[in-house]
């Protein structure tokens, strides 16, 4: 969501509706885990307002087990906060599972897929992140398309079958395709499909759908 205008936001939010969207991608930023800010708590309560699509927060954030209380996460959300963020993971993950949301762990680019293995028993997704994060509209790191199939294999030889691969930054139409590919479930839509300028926000979904079916 920090990609759409906020002049567009309700004719977003029902495009978002009419089309079955699984879920408002919410990116939290404190500007220490990451150079950027991205404090998007009240906003995403406008959201539910407004409509009721899940809502899946992906939380950049250092000390992460003392802000997931800041947020109003419901059964159904996702909320996924990262590996290289703190060392009280398996704490996070539970405080997530106790709200009935379901829990992820994020990795950036550089971190391999073998480092979620102490937690993979914890976990309902995964969220790879195939650009470095911070900002929209970054190049793809084109070593994580590898990690993603690496990830799959990793998770499938564990039982872990059910473990849903996310992954964000830089998800195009033909990066798309080659993510679904390599295993990945949940696409989170920036400026490269969903928010690009010269397609509508519903020819944007249609292509981006077309490329991962
Ligand atoms: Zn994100």
């Amino acid at each position: 969501m920090m990609c759409a205008s906020i002049y567009d936001i309700e004719e977003m939010l029902q495009a978002f509706v009419r089309n079955g969207i699984e879920y408002l991608h919410i990116d939290v930023m404190d500007g220490v885990f990451v150079p950027n800010f991205m404090l998007s708590n009240s906003i995403s309560k406008q959201y539910r307002e407004k409509c009721n699509i899940p809502l899946d927060y992906h939380l950049m954030v250092v000390n992460p087990l003392e802000k997931i209380n800041w947020f109003d996460l419901r059964k159904g959300d996702l909320m996924s906060i990262h590996l290289e963020s703190t060392d009280k993971i398996k704490e996070c993950l539970d405080l997530i599972h106790s709200k009935g949301a379901k829990a992820g762990l994020a990795i950036k680019p550089q971190t391999p897929a073998s480092k979620i293995i102490p937690y993979i028993k914890k976990i309902d997704f995964v969220l790879v992140m195939t650009v470095n994060p911070g900002f929209a509209g970054q190049k793809l790191v084109i070593e994580t398309l590898n990690k993603i199939a690496d990830m799959r294999k990793l998770l499938d030889e564990n039982n872990r079958k059910d473990v849903m691969i996310e992954v964000d930054g830089n998800v195009g139409f033909e990066n798309a395709k080659i993510m679904r590919e390599k295993g990945a479930n949940i696409f989170v839509a920036g400026t490269s499909s969903v928010f690009r300028k010269d397609l509508s926000i519903e020819e944007g979904i249609h292509k981006l759908r077309e490329a991962i079916k």
